[in-house]
């Protein structure tokens, strides 16, 4: 049984969660793409943790973890992080992390350059992470990033290093006029973290696949929301990696199989880190008040997000792109602070009303078009059943499933791993 839990809008949806809480009766937790800039929050009973790099599965003891080929690692990076998680009591082995052969890693040049391209465009700036992910995705497109796998040739490595320093170093000295990257310092950087994650090295493509054959349960954890998705989402404004579902199998290491199922999260308003159009963005005390109210402030670099209310275009599209079977609702205890709840039902593009979500370029242009709901005023943070909700909050949710034509199967009322609603 194969599963896919991925988000519907632009990241921050609360997935990390949600994962922690449906990997319970899960075998394998699969991360697929990305890297460490991601930053999934979970809230359990042994505290709060934030895991840029590892499966959230981690947190349960039963769950075997898998970081995949779609992935890029920095290393040094893992290494700091699994340090944090086994100072709480994490196990953090061989036996229940296993790291793609195929994963491309991330080199202290890839941060160096993201930094020096982000600072060279100042005023344009993208709103990278600065952790490097562009630079080693394009290098991993451009042949020349190395595989995790190469750490267990380190011969062959070493050779590669210093010809692709040498390239690099064309672009950090000649054109940023940077100083040079040394080879030597990247093959003790290498030879350094290599030795603490061979063991963990291996070809997790095989070992799902016994996995599945097996009969066992593999979930799989995207990091961001369709709309950050590198061929669907706000290009250029998007990540490097492909978020979305159909991905998963792919960038999991098995691309033979097939998902059973995909469960979309998705945020009872909308929210956005970095630059790029975002339609249904509140500003001034309007924004201020909801990002408060939720938190909204980002898990990996602690910048405040864009906030707006729950915009129904982009959501119907991110529920398309992602091909989601059911939908969890998240964060819609932080709609209590509202006596009216606004969401953006429609686009105005050009003089003309739009349902559809745009092309990139045109979105730029378009204007929300919001509707009011009754607001609950009241806390529901402590409600675990459906019942037990107001009307005006079961009203809110039943417009947000026929939006979207997607049925909402949870909602969750808090960060804590229990307040969650099955619907
Ligand atoms: P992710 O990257 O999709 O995992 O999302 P983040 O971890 O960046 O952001 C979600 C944040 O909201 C985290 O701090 C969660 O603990 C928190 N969270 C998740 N679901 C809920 C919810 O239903 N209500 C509240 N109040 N917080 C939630």
């Amino acid at each position: 049984m194969l599963t896919a839990i991925c988000g519907i809008n632009w990241g921050d949806e609360g997935k990390g969660k949600m994962v922690d809480l449906l990997s319970q009766d899960q075998d394998v937790v699969c991360r697929y793409q990305g890297g460490n800039n991601a930053g999934h929050t979970v809230i359990n009973e042994r505290g709060k943790f934030v895991l840029n790099l590892l499966p959230s599965g981690i947190l349960r003891e039963n769950v075997v973890n898998v970081l995949g080929c779609g992935m890029v690692i920095d290393i040094r990076h893992l290494t700091e992080e699994a340090g944090r998680l086994r100072e709480k009591g994490v196990k953090i082995t061989p036996e229940n992390l296993k790291i793609s052969d195929r994963a491309v890693i991330t080199m202290p040049y890839h941060v160096l350059m993201d930094c020096l391209e982000e600072d060279r465009l100042a005023g344009k700036k993208f709103g990278s992470t600065r952790r490097g992910i562009a630079p080693v995705y394009s290098d991993k497109y451009m042949k020349k990033a190395f595989r995790m796998g190469e750490l267990l040739h380190p011969e062959r490595l070493y050779e590669r290093v210093r010809e692709i320093v040498e390239w690099k170093n064309l672009t950090i000295e000649g054109g940023y006029r940077h100083e040079p990257v040394s080879a030597d310092e990247m093959i003790e950087y290498l030879k350094t973290y290599g030795e603490i994650w061979k063991d963990y090295i291996c070809d997790v493509g095989l070992y799902l696949n016994r996995m599945d054959a097996a009969g066992k349960k593999i979930m799989f954890e995207a990091q961001l929301g369709a709309l950050k998705d590198i061929d669907f989402g706000i290009y250029p404004f998007t990540s490097s990696s492909s978020t979305i579902a159909a991905y998963a199998p792919i960038g999991a290491g098995v691309p033979n199989l097939r998902l059973d199922k995909t469960i979309g999260i998705m945020k009872a308003y909308s929210s956005c880190v970095g630059e790029g159009p975002f339609t249904a963005e509140l500003f001034g005390e309007e924004a201020e008040k909801l990002r408060a109210a939720g938190g909204e402030y980002g898990a990996a670099t602690g910048r405040p997000r864009r906030v707006g209310p729950f915009d129904a275009v982009a959501s119907a599209y991110g529920v398309r792109c992602q091909g989601a079977d059911e939908v969890v609702l998240t964060k819609l205890d932080i709609l209590s602070i509202y006596d009216e709840i606004p969401i953006c039902t429609a686009y105005e593009l050009d003089g003309k009303i739009v349902r559809e979500f745009p092309y990139p370029d045109a979105l730029s242009r378009c204007k929300p078009v919001f509707e009011t709901f009754k607001g609950w005023k009241c806390d529901i943070s402590h409600c675990r059943k459906k019942e037990e909700l107001p009307k005006e909050a079961l009203d809110y949710i039943a417009f947000i499933e026929k939006a979207c034509a997607c049925k909402i199967s949870y909602v969750a009322v808090g960060a804590e791993r229990d307040a969650v609603i099955k619907f």
